[in-house]
């Protein structure tokens, strides 16, 4: 059992009461904590798929698409968008041929 405070007259009450014994407010509802609950598992089971995806084994072209995806997003102008695009075909063709020897 623990105590909390009552946010309209500050006495400790205990967590169990539905209202506060001093001054009769309204404590806050168990129906709060269940679904305080139910966001942490729903968190929990997120964060867990973020965990999973993250240790999907990295390929060169993995690798190479993420950079790639970095630097579009850096690119404002046009001409530094056309840049990205020449950098990112660049990138993948390196990325087939490192992909291509490592598998030999
Ligand atoms: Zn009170």
């Amino acid at each position: 059992m623990a105590l909390v405070k009552c946010k309209d007259c500050d006495k400790e009450v205990s967590t169990e009461a539905k209202t506060c014994p001093h001054c009769g407010a309204p404590m806050p509802k168990e129906g709060m904590g269940w679904f305080a609950t139910s966001v942490m598992i729903v968190g929990g089971l997120v964060a867990a798929f973020l965990i999973f995806g993250a240790m999907q084994p990295e390929t060169p072209r993995s690798v190479a698409r993420e950079r790639c995806d970095k630097i579009k997003r850096l690119a404002y102008t046009a001409a530094e968008k056309r840049a990205a695009e020449d950098v990112c075909a660049e990138l993948m063709r390196d990325a087939d041929r490192k992909w291509a020897s490592s598998t030999e």
